[in-house]
């Protein structure tokens, strides 16, 4: 305790020496003082642009003093000295790093987009340079070594063993010309990986599908005013005059998902679809100069020798030797048991898609092209939902009553909504939670419109994360959505989609906030990449379930609840087109699995390489793996690699749980419940994710229930 109180002092002295001349502007900077706010919401009325940058710097500068006094602690390396004060560490620079990830992601704007183009590569380089330190691995490994030695809980030790393993992750044992080869072959991949990306931008934007009106048979008129938005944006961008007349009164589509695949559900021109999907699945592949063949092979080719350098078989080896699954075995296990079943509804789907196909007179087999356009059709004979008709019973505020009284249920939390205290954007709300004893428990910040300010999709993350190190400190969560806004007088009115993605962030929500451990970089949703996903995915079962939507699935004017018919025809279509979606998803992931597992450095062919390994599992003609090798971005080009799997990893986790409930005849049963907050939520990653579960659950996780949920059985 008295080292931590030296480092303080030797903290504050240094800051006041190091920023004398900017006195006056750090008072104004409000990230150098503690908020004196509700709940230690950020003050966001106060924090300006201007004070990024500075606060940045500085809380860089004072982060690398505390790792310089940790260094220069003379006194024999205790887990006090090192592990808790690494983990006290970079306070300023956390709680800057806080606002403005946060705000740069759900409200940004030019000024911002400068700084984290600016900011980004220097706090990589910052974090980098600490996470290589070999001064501070020396007495990390000191601690390692000693570990049974130490005195030290169960949390702890795997505090410990986090730190010490990511530094042997990232090479510290590594000596001489090893450690060259080991940072060379960083940096190359790297700068592979950064080529693998912009050559399929360059594929993915390199090709039009430039339409007359002749030529749009089938699509929705909706479909068609954006493709005709789009030749009109490409003829203003136009420079020439040729280009200009070329999209004159034209229409375009883009090997984009989002333009592509209603191209291909809605238009009756086979011909067509057969020209817009291959430009898509041959991206990267065109022996152009954006070719992406000899890039993959040299990246999993230098994979190989990185892990071999670590002492692991292959690079799968080594990405999940700290995940839940732990070995390839592991992974290639649970895709074989989930193959077979899915390829073989594939075949059922495919035949039902011929029989229309014959139906209709049409004399051709269906190919992968016509996936989308078919399928579409069985959903119309079978499982026709209205999308407007359900839409009704799901404004944003009944969903919200959703969630809240899931959480109620199952954990007795209640959420009170607070109106006076200021956020970064009008729409952003905010809640406090309270446990059942009425009790704080953290605080919710809700903010679900969309607006050009934010980017697409939706996510959880943390204002300020939990801890017990210093005192109690409580988390301050988000979520943040894309969900349309009230318009002409209507509330926003969510599809049953925008439903289930809101029970999956605040799934999320709920591991940040009820987590409880000591010590932060292992509270609430630091946990592997293949068990965070449970916690929010299990969330989404509740959604659908009759019990919970006749509280809160209610006609937004007249009140009347959703009807029982409308419930049933939700369900059913829940089953839709799983064949082929997880026939299409378990190709990729076998891929991804086959590429890393290479023991061998020797460059191999892309394109035989991926041939055999989809032979290997059957896959038809018909389907064509979710993302091909060439343009597997997920796998080259972002943190993914050996990870696909995760999400099918996570389902069978959460298919299991709320089996567990469903079994108990009671989806809200409170010894289930109890235990699933204590194991899975409030322990955030103080265990090995297996243990928690087993504790959770009484019992290793089976497939069956996700085979049931997904119709694969
Ligand atoms: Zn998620």
């Amino acid at each position: 305790m008295l080292s931590n109180g030296l480092i303080k002092t030797f903290i504050i002295l240094s800051s006041v020496l190091v920023f004398a001349c900017s006195e006056s502007e750090d008072m104004k900077n409000p990230f150098y003082t503690s908020y004196e706010t509700d709940f230690e919401v950020p003050p966001f009325s106060d924090i300006k642009d201007e004070h990024f940058l500075p606060a940045f710097e500085k809380g860089m500068k004072e982060h690398n003093l505390e790792i310089q006094s940790i260094i220069d602690n003379d006194n024999t390396p205790s887990f006090e000295n090192v592990i808790v004060a690494l983990e006290r560490s970079g306070d300023l620079l956390n709680k800057v790093g806080a606002v403005f990830f946060n705000i740069s992601q759900s409200n940004t704007n030019k000024n911002l987009e400068n700084i984290e183009r600016k900011i980004s590569p220097r706090l990589t380089q910052h974090y980098d340079a600490i996470s290589l330190n070999p001064k501070i691995f020396r007495k990390v490994k000191n601690l390692w070594d000693n570990i049974d030695h130490l005195n030290l809980n169960n949390e702890q030790k795997k505090l410990l063993e986090e730190n010490y393993k990511q530094f042997v992750r990232n090479g510290s044992l590594l000596k001489g010309e090893d450690k060259k080869r080991y940072a060379d072959i960083n940096q190359n991949i790297s700068e592979l990986s950064v080529q693998f990306a912009q050559n399929l931008l360059a594929e993915t934007n390199g090709f039009e599908l430039i339409l007359d009106e002749g030529d749009l048979s089938g699509l929705p008129q909706d479909v068609i005013d954006l493709a005709g938005q789009e030749a009109i944006r490409r003829a203003e961008e136009a420079t020439k005059e040729e280009n200009r007349k070329k999209y004159k009164e034209k229409y375009v589509f883009t090997p984009h998902r989002s333009s592509m695949y209603p191209f291909l559900t809605y238009s009756t021109r086979r011909d067509l679809r057969e020209q817009l999907y291959k430009a898509y699945i041959m991206r990267g592949d065109n022996n152009n100069q954006n070719d992406n063949k000899k890039i993959v092979s040299k990246i999993a080719s230098l994979r190989v020798e990185r892990a071999n350098l670590l002492g692991f078989k292959s690079h799968a080896h080594y990405s999940l030797d700290d995940k839940m699954a732990k070995t390839p075995e592991a992974v290639y296990e649970l895709l074989y048991q989930l193959w077979d079943p899915a390829l073989a509804r594939a075949k059922n789907e495919l035949q039902e898609m011929q029989d229309i196909v014959d139906r209709e007179g049409h004399n051709f087999e269906v190919a992968s092209w016509d996936w989308w356009h078919y399928s579409e059709k069985v959903r119309k004979e079978k499982y026709d939902l209205d999308e407007e008709e359900i839409k009704v019973y799901f404004s944003l505020d009944n969903a919200i009553k959703g969630i809240f009284t899931t959480a109620n249920k199952l954990f007795g939390l209640t959420f009170h909504e607070i109106e006076d205290i200021d956020l970064y954007h009008p729409d952003a709300r905010i809640w406090e939670v309270k446990d059942k004893d009425g009790s704080h428990i953290g605080t919710y910040i809700g903010d679900y419109f969309t607006r050009p300010s934010k980017r697409g999709g939706a996510w959880m993350s943390t204002f300020k994360d939990q801890s017990n190190l210093d005192g109690r400190e409580r988390p301050i969560v988000s979520n943040v959505c894309n969900f349309p806004p009230p318009s002409s007088g209507k509330p926003s009115l969510l599809s049953f989609e925008h439903v289930t993605t809101l029970f999956h962030e605040f799934g999320h929500g709920l591991h940040g906030l009820l987590t409880n451990v000591t010590y932060e970089s292992l509270s609430g949703t630091s946990v592997t990449r293949d068990f965070v996903e449970f916690p929010s995915q299990v969330l989404e079962h509740w959604a659908s379930e009759p019990e919970l939507l006749k509280v809160y699935a209610k006609h937004y004017e007249t009140g009347e609840t959703i009807p029982e018919e409308l419930i049933n025809k939700m369900v059913e279509a829940g089953k839709f087109n799983q064949g082929f979606a997880n026939a299409e998803y378990l190709a990729a992931s076998f891929l991804d699995m086959d590429w890393h597992t290479l023991e061998t450095s020797k460059i191999q062919d892309t394109v035989s390489f991926e041939k055999s390994s989809l032979e290997k599992i059957g896959l038809i003609d018909e389907i064509v793996s979710r993302y091909r090798t060439t343009y597997f971005q997920h796998i080259f080009s972002s943190g993914y690699s050996a990870g696909y799997y995760s999400y099918i990893w996570a389902a069978v986790l959460d298919s299991d749980a709320f089996d567990a409930f469903k079994q108990s005849s009671d989806i809200f049963n409170p010894k289930l419940a109890d235990n699933y907050r204590q194991f899975i939520l409030e322990a955030g990653g103080t265990e090995d994710p297996m243990v928690l579960y087993e504790k959770f659950r009484g019992q290793k996780p089976t497939i069956d229930a996700l085979l049931e949920d997904r119709g694969l059985n």
